[in-house]
C-alpha cells in the first residue's frame, strides 16, 4: 500500500458502507469521511446548513450538490485527510465526483479505487429497519445481524443506542429510488475509469472486510 490512498465506498443505503469504513480507519489510519455524518453533526448542531439538510434528509431526498460539494471540500482540505481518506456516502452524484477528481488533482492526489458494495434492495430494507446507531461515537449496530454485547447499548462507550429518523420504511423506499436514480450511474463512471471494484456486500461482515482490505491492500 502507497502512502497516502484515497478509497471511495460505493452502494446504497444500508449495503455496509460505514460499518467497513469504519475497518479502513481502524486498520490504515485512513480518515473516515461520511457526508451522512457531516450532516447529521450539522442538524443536531443547528446550522443554517443543519436546518437546510434536514428538510431533505427527512424525505429521503438528496442534499443539493453546491451545499454537500461545499461541505465535504473544505472537510478534505483539513491536514488529518493528507494521510488518505475513505468516503461513505459521497460521491453521490456526477457532479460530486467530478468535484472529487478535480479537487485531488489540484493537490496531484487521485482515487485509487471505488469498492463498490452489492446488495439487493429486499436485504437493504431488512437491514436499515434494524439499524441502531450509537449517538455519542458514530458505532453502528444491527438488531438482527451485528448486536451489541448488552441490548441497547453501545459496546464502546454504554451509551443507549438510538434508531436513526430516515430508517423507517417509507422513507427507506424513497432512499433507494433516489440512489437508483441518481447514484447507480456512478458505478459506470468508476467502471470506466477502471477504477471500480464490485464486492459482494450479501456475505458476513467479516467476508465484505476480507475482500474490502484486500483491495486497499493492493494499492
Ligand atoms: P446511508 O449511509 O444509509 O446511505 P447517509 O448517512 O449516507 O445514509 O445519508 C443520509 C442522508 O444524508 C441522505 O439520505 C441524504 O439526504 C444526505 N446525504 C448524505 N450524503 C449525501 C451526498 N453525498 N449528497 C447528497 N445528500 C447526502
Ligand atoms: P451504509 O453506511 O451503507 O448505509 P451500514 O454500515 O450503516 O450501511 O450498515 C447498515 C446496517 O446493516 C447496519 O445495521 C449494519 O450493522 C448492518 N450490516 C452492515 N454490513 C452487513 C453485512 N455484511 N451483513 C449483515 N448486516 C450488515
Amino acid at each position: 500500500m502507497s502512502n497516502a490512498i484515497y478509497i471511495i465506498l460505493l452502494g446504497a443505503p444500508g449495503a455496509g458502507k460505514g460499518t467497513q469504513a469504519e475497518v479502513l480507519h481502524a486498520r490504515f489510519g485512513l480518515t473516515h469521511i461520511s457526508s451522512g455524518d457531516l450532516f447529521r453533526e450539522n442538524v443536531a448542531r443547528q446550522t443554517p446548513l443543519g436546518v437546510l439538510a434536514k428538510s431533505y434528509m427527512d424525505k429521503g431526498e438528496l442534499v443539493p450538490d453546491d451545499v454537500t460539494i461545499k461541505m465535504v471540500m473544505e472537510r478534505i482540505a483539513r491536514p488529518d485527510c493528507a494521510r488518505g481518506v475513505v468516503f461513505d456516502g459521497f460521491p453521490r452524484t456526477h457532479a460530486q465526483a467530478q468535484a472529487l477528481d478535480a479537487a485531488l488533482a489540484q493537490q496531484s492526489k487521485k482515487i485509487g479505487a471505488a469498492v463498490f458494495i452489492q446488495v439487493r434492495d429486499q436485504v437493504l430494507i431488512e437491514r436499515l429497519t434494524a439499524r441502531w446507531s450509537c449517538p455519542a461515537c458514530g458505532a453502528v449496530y444491527n438488531l438482527l445481524t451485528n448486536p451489541p454485547r448488552s441490548a441497547g447499548q453501545c459496546d464502546k462507550d454504554t451509551r443507549a443506542l438510538t434508531q436513526r429518523e430516515d430508517d423507517k420504511p417509507e422513507t427507506v423506499r424513497r432512499r433507494l429510488a433516489v440512489y437508483q436514480q441518481q447514484t447507480a450511474p456512478l458505478i459506470e463512471y468508476y467502471r470506466q475509469t477502471g477504477l471500480l471494484r464490485p464486492v459482494d456486500g450479501e456475505q458476513m461482515i467479516e467476508r465484505v472486510t476480507a475482500e474490502v482490505v484486500a483491495i486497499a491492500q493492493a494499492l
